[in-house]
């Protein structure tokens, strides 16, 4: 039998439900049980190091943590251990009444600007955009067809990290290439992170009490990949990420920004090859690669030290960030938010007053009291007398994700949960 409970296409709306989320990777497959209604996680883990000699599945339920470390050979074995977890410590997977499993899967390419109802089809779909995100959508993949026989009888609901981008105008979505080789490999601009972009343009207008449609916002999801967007009226614009999650701002480990002729160089002169130069801009680059350290409270203390490389590494990511906010402030031409959201953005007051210091001609400036500290909450973080607001505003993709499933499977004619206190945003800028 299986653990969750049926929904019926075209039964009543109403019914109080949950939505398990998966991110499934290459080694691990993350998930949250969450209730979209009151947006909290009911419970929540990771599995990891699939494939390897030991595995482990963490999961949290109640405030209490429980870990389990066997070897997990593949991503099947990976879920049904999580499965016996919910099993064993709870919680019951058919009282939770599970609606949904909401996947989230990178890249939807040029073809999905919306999630989708998982079937065959949308399998194939996502399988051909492989191409383009080798190092995510297979994996992905392999999640949804391993819960997909796990858990036959709910419906499963992708939600691409680049539909939200999907409204880019042309002149901001085209690489200047000759347009005959973009168009037979796929070459444009896409962006990621776009469920976090959404969500939080989304929760700004909320908090603000103002209509999405009425204000212009950049949103900087500053983590270990970070990105910005420009987003007008609820409809992206802008975005730094491009065909891949590599270009613009400086990341933890990935470059952002280069002169593509670097890696001509690296090829020609030094004798790196093509995998050389993916795992160099990949993952021995940005603040790893200048400073050797990519956790921000570890390189705050090299700075505080007198670290010349990490001092250096600081500036170089928050000279890139200003500069896209600039760029950005052109884009919109009337900026009424930014905001700064994930790992960094939530948690480092030294980063968010440094990368808009100097803006205040702009309109734009932080105040040191409302900025210190950590964010939990939507805070305002810039002063009164400012034109443009900035604030900080801690993102939720799993949140975001059930969400989106739930407002998925409803318009599919599915049961889903539609008393919601905090409705999700309205789905512009995504069709
Ligand atoms: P994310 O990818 O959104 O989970 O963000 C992870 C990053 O957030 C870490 O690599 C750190 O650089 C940063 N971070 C997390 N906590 C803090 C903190 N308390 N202060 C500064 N940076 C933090």
């Amino acid at each position: 039998m299986s653990p969750v409970s049926q929904p019926t296409p075209g039964s009543a709306h109403g019914a109080h439900g949950s939505v398990l989320v998966v991110n499934s990777g290459s080694s691990s497959i993350k998930y949250q049980l969450v209730n979209p209604v009151g947006g909290e996680a009911i419970a929540s883990g990771i599995v990891e190091r699939i494939g390897e000699d030991e595995g482990s599945v963490r999961h949290t339920y109640g405030g209490n943590t429980t870990t389990r470390t066997d070897p997990v050979p593949d991503h099947g074995a990976g879920l049904r251990a999580v499965l016996a977890l919910f099993e064993e410590v709870g919680p019951d997977l058919a009282q939770a009444h599970v609606v949904a499993v909401g996947h989230r899967v990178v890249h939807g390419g040029a073809v999905f600007g919306a999630p989708v109802v998982v079937d065959d089809e949308i399998v194939a779909q996502i399988d051909a955009l492989s191409p383009l995100a080798p190092l995510h959508n297979p994996p992905n993949l392999t999640g949804i067809q391993v819960a997909r026989e796990l858990l036959p009888d709910v419906p499963h609901v992708v939600v691409f990290d680049t539909a939200f981008f999907r409204t880019l105008p042309e002149a901001a979505a085209t690489y200047a290439i000759d347009r005959e080789v973009a168009r037979e490999h796929g070459v444009r601009r896409y962006g990621f992170h776009g469920t976090s972009h959404q969500y939080v343009s989304g929760k700004v207008a909320r908090v603000l009490g103002r209509r999405l449609e009425d204000i212009n916002q950049i949103v900087l999801h500053l983590g270990n990949g970070a990105s910005a967007s420009a987003v007008r009226g609820g409809v992206a614009v802008e975005t730094s990420m491009g065909m891949t999650p590599l270009e613009g701002l400086v990341m933890g480990t990935r470059s952002g920004d280069i002169d593509p002729a670097v890696l001509i160089h690296l090829q020609r002169n030094a004798g790196l090859s093509v995998d050389d130069v993916d795992d160099l801009l990949n993952r021995r680059s940005g603040l790893k690669g200048l400073a050797g350290e990519n956790d921000f409270r570890e390189l705050h203390t090299l700075v505080d030290s007198g670290d010349e490389d990490a001092s250096l590494a600081l500036d170089v990511y928050l000279h890139r960030l200003r500069k896209y906010v600039g760029a950005y402030y052109a884009v919109l031409g009337r900026v009424d938010v930014i905001t700064f959201t994930a790992g960094v953005g939530e948690n480092d007051p030294v980063v968010r007053a440094r990368a808009l210091e100097g803006l205040e001609p702009l309109g734009i400036a932080v105040d040191p009291e409302r900025n210190a500290g950590r964010k939990k909450e939507p805070t305002i973080i810039s002063p009164d007398w400012t034109s443009t607001l900035v604030m900080v505003v801690p993102t939720n993709e799993e949140l975001a994700i059930a969400r989106q499933a739930i407002a998925t499977i409803e318009a599919a004619g599915y049961e889903g949960t539609s008393d919601e206190s905090d409705p999700a945003p309205a789905a512009t800028g995504h069709a």
